[in-house]
């Protein structure tokens, strides 16, 4: 995350910038340019040699005992297989991991899963004059709107970021809930709604929020972004409790103090709750991205293995590409051996080596 935050920075313009979260208990925020974002991205896959199949979707595990033999995988050339010598499972929802076998909750204990979200940018917004209010959440003209049914009830609190560029705001405020992610209708349906609240709600900003009266909507998702489906059941399973005590494991692949940041499990309650005491983290231990069994599995992302309180501060994007860092990092030094049998401080040397901070011995507080 650091690297790609970095090569965007140095760009002449700089296509990122690092600032204040203005919501509570979350520190910076790294905002970019989308597109070139993507596009680096994509270069620096490139640059590591990655062979990329976009399109395809993995459909299966072929078992061999307690091995992933191959996985079949299908994109518009038809149905292919793919041999491998572990697999790494960063698809947030998990298909292939469980049905290897892999066990897994869905939600919480009740099965509740965080809304999903489908996001939009304001351009051309006078952001000075929109972002005038101290309210982060534009509660009170939201409730006007809502009173008068030109909002949706669930949007209480209007979340809005300054983006990136000077104009631009993006809206990161319509949540549909009890969706099930790992349905395609669901995320179809949800998906059509979510277009009807966010253009809803952008007719309600241009005309309720000064600073956006000329401004207009792009970039509507092309899908809603899905928070929580499967949490697989990993060697360890990483808790609110372990976050809470500031644990930092001997296997810890990632320093980090994300807030609980819980939108809309049950009801319409959102939490921004700090889980550490300030200047102070919690580490993600390898253990939680290994399941208990296959040899040849590791997941990274927001499929680990966690408790709900856990997960709704694990689940943020720097954490899981740190995840994924770590899990391809543990493949190469595994070779051919099991997942399970890595020796971990070997793992925490090589991410060491790599610029990670705050594992192993390296004690962050008060720096
Ligand atoms: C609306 C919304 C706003 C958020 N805001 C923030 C934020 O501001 N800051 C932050 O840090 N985090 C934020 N998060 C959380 C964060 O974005 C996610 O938790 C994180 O991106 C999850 O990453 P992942 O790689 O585990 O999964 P995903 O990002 O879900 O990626 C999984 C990928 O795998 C693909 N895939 C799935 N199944 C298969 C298959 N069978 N075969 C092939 N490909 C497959 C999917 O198409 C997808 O591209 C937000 C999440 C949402 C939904």
């Amino acid at each position: 995350m650091d690297e790609l935050a970095g090569r965007l920075m140095s760009m002449d313009p700089p296509a990122a910038e690092k600032r204040p979260c203005t919501l509570e208990n979350f520190g910076a925020e790294i905002q970019y340019d989308h597109d070139i974002a993507t596009t680096t991205m994509f270069e620096m896959l490139e640059e590591a040699g990655v062979e990329l199949r976009l399109g395809a979707t993995a459909t299966a595990p072929r078992m061999r005992s307690n091995r992933i033999h191959a996985v079949d995988v299908f994109d518009r050339h038809g149905a292919q297989t793919v041999y491998p010598r572990m697999v790494i499972d960063c698809s947030g929802d998990g298909d292939i991991s469980a049905k290897a076998g892999v066990p897994y909750d869905l939600g919480d204990a009740s099965g509740n899963m965080m809304g999903v979200t489908l996001t939009f940018m304001m351009v051309g917004a006078d952001v000075t004059r929109v972002f005038a209010d101290p309210d982060p959440y534009f509660t009170a003209q939201a409730a006007r709107g809502i009173a008068d049914g030109r909002l949706h009830e669930d949007l209480g609190k209007l979340y809005l970021m300054r983006g990136f560029h000077p104009d631009t705001v993006f809206c990161n405020s319509v949540v549909i809930r009890g969706v099930d992610g790992t349905d395609p209708a669901n995320v179809t349906r949800a998906t059509q709604e979510g277009r009807r609240r966010c253009l809803q709600m952008a007719d309600f900003l241009r005309s309720d929020i000064a600073g956006f009266e000329t401004a207009r909507m792009m970039y509507l998702g092309p899908t809603v972004g899905v928070r929580e489906t499967r949490k697989l059941h990993g060697q360890y399973r990483i808790t609110g409790a372990d976050l809470a005590a500031g644990t930092k494991f001997p296997d810890g692949i990632v320093a980090c103090d994300n807030p609980i940041d819980d939108v809309m499990r049950a009801d319409v309650s959102m939490t921004h709750d700090a889980i550490v005491g300030a200047g102070d983290y919690y580490t993600i231990p390898f253990r939680a991205l290994v399941p208990e069994t296959i040899e040849n599995l590791m997941f990274a992302g927001r499929i680990l293995s966690a408790d709900p309180t856990a997960f709704a501060s694990v689940r943020g994007m720097p954490q899981c590409i740190a995840m994924g860092q770590a899990c391809g990092t543990a493949a190469a030094l595994a070779g051919a051996d099991p997942a399970q049998t890595l020796d971990h401080a070997k793992l925490v040397a090589a991410l060491q080596s790599q610029g990670l901070r705050g594992l192993g011995d390296e004690d962050l507080r008060g720096q």
